[in-house]
């Protein structure tokens, strides 16, 4: 299946989390959604249906440009970049 974009087509392995949660949430005591796991730096934060959006925050301010999906069943990676999904 070809990859939609550039930064999908270079992740060669999906990063998993190492723990479900979302770390910058659990430090400032706040809840999430669903989380996803940064597939440059392998951090797991909330997505952009959870109040504090950690996973697109971090992937504008550290230019990580792909994250996973974290939840169980899930199987997919989006790029913040582009817009673009990609089912693994
Ligand atoms: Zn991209
Ligand atoms: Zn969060
Ligand atoms: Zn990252």
């Amino acid at each position: 299946m070809p990859a939609a974009c550039s930064h999908l087509d270079a992740v060669t392995g999906v990063k998993h989390p190492r723990k479900r949660e979302c770390e910058a949430c659990v430090k400032i005591g706040a809840s999430w959604v669903h989380l996803r796991t940064c597939q440059t730096c392998g951090v797991t934060l909330c997505c952009d249906s959870s109040p504090n959006r950690h996973a697109s925050k971090h992937a504008r301010a550290e230019r990580h440009p792909v994250a996973a999906s974290a939840e169980s069943g899930e199987r997919w990676l989006y790029c913040f970049v582009d817009d673009a999904f990609l089912e693994y």
